[in-house]
This record gives structure tokens, sequence and C-alpha cells, in this order.
């Protein structure tokens, strides 16, 4: 029969498409065989639609059609066919949902392909990137496809996966449901065979809820894994699930698999991967558990089940009591599933706690990958004991920046009268160890947690208390109670001779002075007791903002100020002694604005504030060419 061709009306791919399909017709890749993975993962979403709508009531068309995928293929055409009985796809949906990228996994793929320096075929598995994969294998595909809905017609389209596709109606009735046919390219005759198949459906997916068949034989046999009892699952079949599940080639760090009978009957099934997945960050929107209703798919990737704080955690949720035809809009305000969400919230909390206490090691594996993440907990108020029980920091008693401790390890070790929790901000150990405000605890030997992270502080000011004893910045130390304290035995104090009572006056005029130099920048000038080997530190006045704070409020541009501190000044050391001569020969001695301009200016910039640094440059170099006059005078040099 001579069929009259009419010339089908010619379709160009959104860019970003035909930049992937660029990638993947032109790349050589190891892992070609997901293709099949990302087309039966469609098929199952189709099919999982399609119960959905039929679970609501909705008219469908060919209603009686078994749920399965079927996958077949013809060695002398060189084509594999794959098909499903799902929802399938109208004229407008196929233009909408296969030429442009609807989906953020294949966005990111190609932001992470052109970032990294990696081979795209290391991180492709890593990725589902969808329908487009097909053209690692295809030098032309076909979609044959037909919607659920009534009088929508039957549609073809076509493409070699070079930049443009055809679409047109099909001349030939089929059934509700989507075939794609993959005309393989030359080489790909490694999928022309049955056990080729059936062994790509086994490892990628033999969990998929419906039948598979290759050639008419059921592959997958075991479905939904967290309903058979505990007992009898092997450690290999978790592990298979879990790589199932999220496409990660490692295993999981942690598996939780739970039955709840009451009050709500629920199976939830769990893993914290070993690496945090959101490469680059760029991954926000993929996270969420796939919540089930007696084994029917209501939603993939709920993102209300657990909170953000614990987005890392992978896994399914199957609710015997949830009804099954609830819309996902009202999920949220349904009371048996805010209870479910609660209890797999404290399911992981619990988890991680046990994990903490029998297994330390992987816990700080897990604090190392998901401890930035799960610091946002700090706003769970219903978890936070729970919570900070978990948190953990580096410290002023640790043996390097790798060493963590909790917060009940600091409590055990305070000194006796100690009642606060201390801790210091700063962006590296080394940074923290020069704080000056540190000081008087390194001679008590208390310890102080050191916070690195901005969040970190954000979690202090938040919880503002650990069981009976205050969070406390070494900035608002109650230094009085800390001076009560006994010196650590460790600690000579080098003998400096007391003050004389005249010099006691001149050194209050001294910071008199001060004052008067720095005017407003500062609050005060005070003497210091915290102080052993810094001249001088600024600290915040008690009702002030804490300096990170600060830096982060400038940084969101919402005010450009340097915060208004307190100087303390340390009379014991060395260059204030000398200052003091200096003031009580001449007190209008040009000598000293410059130190105590300098000496704040210092600070300030070390706290990361300081706005203009010419005059300072400007000023260091003087005090250094003076210093150079000196130096070589000292040293007799001529
Ligand atoms: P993803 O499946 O991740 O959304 P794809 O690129 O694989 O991305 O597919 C794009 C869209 O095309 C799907 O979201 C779906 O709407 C539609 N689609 C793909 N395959 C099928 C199918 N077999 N049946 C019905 N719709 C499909």
């Amino acid at each position: 029969m001579a069929e009259a061709k009419v010339a089908e009306p010619k379709f160009k791919f959104k860019a970003e498409v035909k930049q992937l399909l660029d990638i993947l017709v032109h790349s050589l890749y190891t892992h070609k065989e997901i293709f099949l993975r990302e087309l039966i993962s469609n098929a199952s979403d189709a099919m999982d639609k399609l119960r959905f709508e039929s679970n609501k009531g909705t008219e469908i068309i060919d209603n009686d059609l078994p749920l399965e995928v079927n996958i077949t293929f013809n060695k002398d055409k060189k084509i594999v066919y794959v098909s499903d009985s799902g929802i399938g796809m109208t004229k407008d949906e196929l233009v909408k949902n296969i030429g442009t990228i609807a989906k953020s996994g294949t966005s990111d793929f190609l932001k992470v392909i052109a970032e990294s320096k990696e081979d795209a075929s290391n991180i492709i598995g890593r990725f589902g990137i969808g329908f487009y994969s097909v053209f690692m294998v295809a030098k032309e595909v076909v979609i044959k496809t037909k919607s659920y809905k009534k009088d929508e017609p039957a549609m073809k389209w076509t493409s070699d996966g070079l930049g443009s596709y055809t679409i047109a109606e099909l001349d030939e009735p089929i059934k509700r449901g989507t075939t794609i046919e993959v005309h393989l390219k030359d080489d790909m005759d490694e999928f022309l065979e049955k056990y080729r198949l059936e062994s790509i459906v086994k490892k990628h997916s033999s969990f998929i809820g419906f039948p598979i068949k290759v050639e008419n034989e059921v592959i997958n046999t075991i479905s939904a894994l967290w309903r058979e009892p505990k007992s009898n699952i092997k450690p290999e079949q978790y592990t298979e699930f879990y790589k199932f599940l999220t496409y990660d080639q490692d295993e999981p760090l942690t598996t939780i698999h739970r039955s709840v009978d009451a009050p709500i009957q629920f199976t939830s099934l769990l893993f914290i991967p070993k690496r945090n997945m959101d490469m680059f960050g760029y991954n926000r929107e993929d996270y969420g558990l796939d919540l089930y209703v007696r084994r029917v798919l209501i939603q993939h990737q709920n993102k209300d089940l657990l909170p953000e704080y614990l987005s890392f955690v992978k896994g399914v949720v199957d609710s015997e009591d949830l009804p099954l035809n609830i819309s996902r809009e009202t999920l949220q305000e349904n009371v048996i599933f805010s209870k479910i969400s609660s209890s797999v919230t404290s399911q992981v909390l619990s988890h991680l706690q046990t994990m903490a206490e029998k297994e330390e090691d992987k816990y700080k594996e897990f604090w190392r990958e998901h401890g930035r993440i799960f610091k946002m907990g700090y706003m769970d108020y219903a978890n936070q004991e729970k919570f900070s029980k978990l948190l953990r920091f580096n410290s002023s008693g640790s043996k390097d920046s790798a060493e963590v401790i909790s917060l009940d390890q600091y409590v055990e070790k305070m000194k006796k009268d100690q009642k606060e929790i201390y801790y210091a901000v700063g962006s590296s150990r080394e940074a923290v160890a020069l704080d000056p405000h540190l000081e008087i605890f390194k001679k008590k030997g208390v310890e102080v947690l050191y916070l690195y992270d901005p969040m970190d502080e954000f979690v202090m000011e938040a919880l503002r208390k650990y069981k009976d004893f205050d969070l406390k910045s070494v900035g608002q130390a109650d230094i009085k109670k800390l001076n009560e304290m006994e010196n650590t035995k460790d600690d000579v104090e080098e003998a400096v001779e007391e003050l004389s009572k005249t010099d006691k006056k001149h050194f209050s005029s001294l910071m008199k002075k001060m004052k008067d130099i720095l005017g407003d920048k500062v609050k005060e000038v005070k003497e210091s007791d915290r102080l052993s080997d810094s001249p001088i530190v600024l600290v915040n006045p008690a009702d002030g903002m804490s300096s990170t704070m600060q830096r982060i409020m400038n940084l969101s541009g919402r005010t450009v100020n340097v915060p208004q501190k307190i100087m303390e000044v340390n009379k014991n050391h060395k260059l204030i002694r000398n200052l003091l001569k200096v003031f009580k020969a001449n007190d209008k001695d040009e000598y000293i604005k410059d130190v105590v301009e300098q000496l704040y200016e210092s600070s300030i910039l070390l706290e990361g504030f300081l706005n203009d640094p010419h005059k300072m440059v400007d000023r260091v170099n003087k005090l250094l060419e003076d210093s150079s006059d000196w130096y070589t005078s000292v040293r007799d040099l001529k």
C-alpha cells in the first residue's frame, strides 16, 4: 500500500535539551545501559499516575488493561520496544514534556557536567537524566502514545536527537499507554539479547512496583521490600533497594526499618547515604520520602514527612490508614499524616542517638557529611532536646580540628563551679586560638567550644541553654566568676610589678585619653581582667549582638556600621606599660594616638570589620619607620 506522505510538522528542541543531547550523543559513556532504567522508570511513573487517577474516580479509557511494562526487541530491524499501559500523552503533553526539560535533575546534571572535571560517565549514573538518555544508544526514537483521556487521538513523535522532532497523529489504532521504539545505533547489538536486557532490569529496576516483562517473562519479583518482615531481609537486599531508590553506587551509611502498629499503622524503610548527595548544592529540590498508601505510590519525594534538616534521609513510608484517593494538596492538613510525620522524625533522631552511642566512628562520618544541614534543626522546637544531644563541636580540648565532642561530653569535663558552656567563633582553629577573649579560659583550664560555621552561632543563640547550663560566647562570659576559679597548674604567671598608686591614677587618665582618641568608635574604655598576653581586646556590650551576627547583617546589606564595642586594656602588658611612660612624660604625645588607633583597628580587622585599610597601612608604615630609627640607634648602627 502506497502511503500518502504528508510532511509532519517539525518542532525544535529547547536550547537546554539540545545541549544535553549533544553531550549524550557525542560522548562515550560506559553507563549506556541506564537508558533502560530511565524508560522503565518513566513507564512506572505513568502507571502510578494512572492508578492515582483511577483511585480518584476519573474516567479512564481501556480501564481493564493490566498495568505492566513490556520490553521486546526485533533483531532484524534492530529495535527495542518499551511499552507501558500508563496515562499516555496528548499532543500538547508530548510537546511540553518531551520537548523541554521539566526535571530539575536534568538541568542539575548539565550544571555539574559543565563545572566538574569529572568524566560525565562517572556521574551520569547518579542522576535521573530521564528520557533523553535513550539517545546514547538510539539513532532514532519513535514514541507512540495514547492518553487515558477520552477522545484524544493517538500520537506519534519521532526524532533523531539532533535538534528537532516531528509530531503527528498516529494512523493505526493503539490502546492506552506509551510505546518507546528505540532504533539502535549500529554498535549497540548487545541490547538485542534477552539475557542482557534481563540483567539490566534486574540490576536497576528490581523494585519497580509493576511487573516488568522481557519477551513476555516477568523479571522483577520482589517489590515492596519494606513490607517484608525484618528478619527475612538480608543486608544485601537493603543495599540493593537503596541503590535502586537513590542511584547511589555506594551502600548506605545506615538503614532504618520500622513497623509501627499503634496508634497509627505504617512502615518506614529509611536510609542515610554515606555521602551528601546534594553535590555542589544544586539539588535542593531533590529530596523527600516516597509516600505509599497500602503499597500504592501516592507521592514521590514528599517534602513534609521529614523536616528539611533531615532531608539527607532517603526512603519510603507506607501507611495503612491514609485514604488512597487523598490529594497531595490536602496531605499536610491530614491528622494521620502529621502523626506519621512526627513519628518518622522521632525514628530518625532516635536512630542517630543510638548510632552516636554504639557506633561512634560511624556517627562521626555522619556528622562530617551531613552535619551542616542537620544543624538547621535548631528550629525544630518539639525535638530540641534530642537535637541538642546530637550536636558536635571542635573544642579547645580537642587534639586537632577534626576531633569533635558532644555537649554531654563538654558537661562531663566542666570545672567544679562552672555554670556555663562557653564557645568562641572564628574561621579556623588557628584563628580562634588567637582570640584574646580565650586567654582567661586557658589560664583557668576551662574548655571552650570552637565554632567555625556561622550556622553554629545561630544554633547556640537559638538554644540558649543545654540542660541546666547557659550557652555563652566567650565575649559574654561572666569574667568575675571565671577569675574566682583556680588557675591551672601549668600556668606560671610571669611576675609583673603592680602599678603604684599614682601610676594607677595615670592609667585611669590614659584610658580616658584613649576614649577621647577613639570617640564614638568605642562605647567605653576600661581595665581588663581577662587578658594575659594581649594589650587590648574589644568586647561586645552585654546587650550587643555577637560579632558573627553583625558580620552577617553587614553582608546582607542591612547595616554598614562597625559595631560599637568596649575596649578592654591589659594594664600589665608591656606595650601598655610603655605607653603609660610616654603618657606621663607628655599626655599630648602623637605617638599615643597612633598606637591607640592602631590597636583598635588591628582588632576590628581581626573581626572582619575594617572598611578602609589605607589609613591603617599608612599608620603602620609610619610606626615601622619610627621603630626602625629606634632599632638602628639602639643597636648603634651607622
Ligand atoms: P522525568 O521523567 O524525570 O520527569 P523525562 O525526561 O524522563 O523526565 O520525561 C519527561 C516527561 O515526559 C515526564 O515527566 C512525563 O510527563 C513524560 N513521559 C515520559 N515518558 C512517559 C511515559 N512512558 N508515559 C507518559 N508520560 C511520559
